[in-house]
């Protein structure tokens, strides 16, 4: 999986499409790393590096799926990541981003696997946006995939401008899930993302 920005990156027209969905001027979605694109992609590291400095940074599992998010979601996703670490620090337990960005590719090399684990082939999922983010709750390196903290950090959402969480779903709840709440549904985003 795409847990590194690099990874993201090497799959220069997805790259490409994130850098233009996020605002930025890559030039022609041609899988061709050049100046435009190298341009874009140092604005866009610019533009992360001043929020990592505003909003302050964190464990490097959470900081490395951090930026692969554009730089709207990673200003969203620190703000939110900086209250959910304290309500959980004050039970003794740390809360980490373990999943952001997927590439198209990647996402259906997930969809593949069986027993299956998603619904979603390549975008599909918000994830295919780079405006989505999955948490895990810890306890030094041990990870709770069911935990009271979920719901509990959950709630924070709505302190965060913009976000909206998975543990409001009701058709398919979804409490490790957050993303931002500009494009509610993967086919709004995919038509923005496309073009
Ligand atoms: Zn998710």
């Amino acid at each position: 999986m795409a847990d590194t920005l690099a990874q993201v990156q090497k799959d220069v027209q997805f790259w490409q499409r994130l850098l233009t969905f996020a605002g930025y001027k890559p030039g022609k979605i041609d899988g061709v790393n050049g100046r435009k694109t190298k341009a874009a992609t140092h604005e866009w590291l610019n533009d992360a590096a001043h929020l990592k400095t505003e909003y302050g940074s964190f464990d490097d599992r959470s900081e490395r799926n951090i930026a692969t998010l554009t730089p709207e979601a990673q200003r969203a996703a620190r703000i939110w990541l900086k209250a959910a670490k304290a309500v959980a620090e004050a039970e003794g337990y740390d809360v980490r981003i373990i999943c952001g960005t997927r590439t198209y590719k990647e996402q259906d090399a997930l969809y593949r696997k069986r027993p299956r684990v998603t619904k979603a082939r390549g975008g599909q999922s918000m994830h295919n946006f780079g405006i989505a983010w999955d948490i895990g709750i810890f306890k030094g390196k041990e990870y709770f995939g069911d935990h009271p903290l979920y719901a509990k950090v959950g709630k924070l959402y709505t302190q965060t401008p913009g976000i909206t969480w998975g543990g409001t779903w009701t058709s398919f709840v979804d409490q490790p899930h957050y993303q931002l709440s500009l494009y509610a549904t993967s086919t709004a985003a995919r038509t923005e993302f496309e073009k």
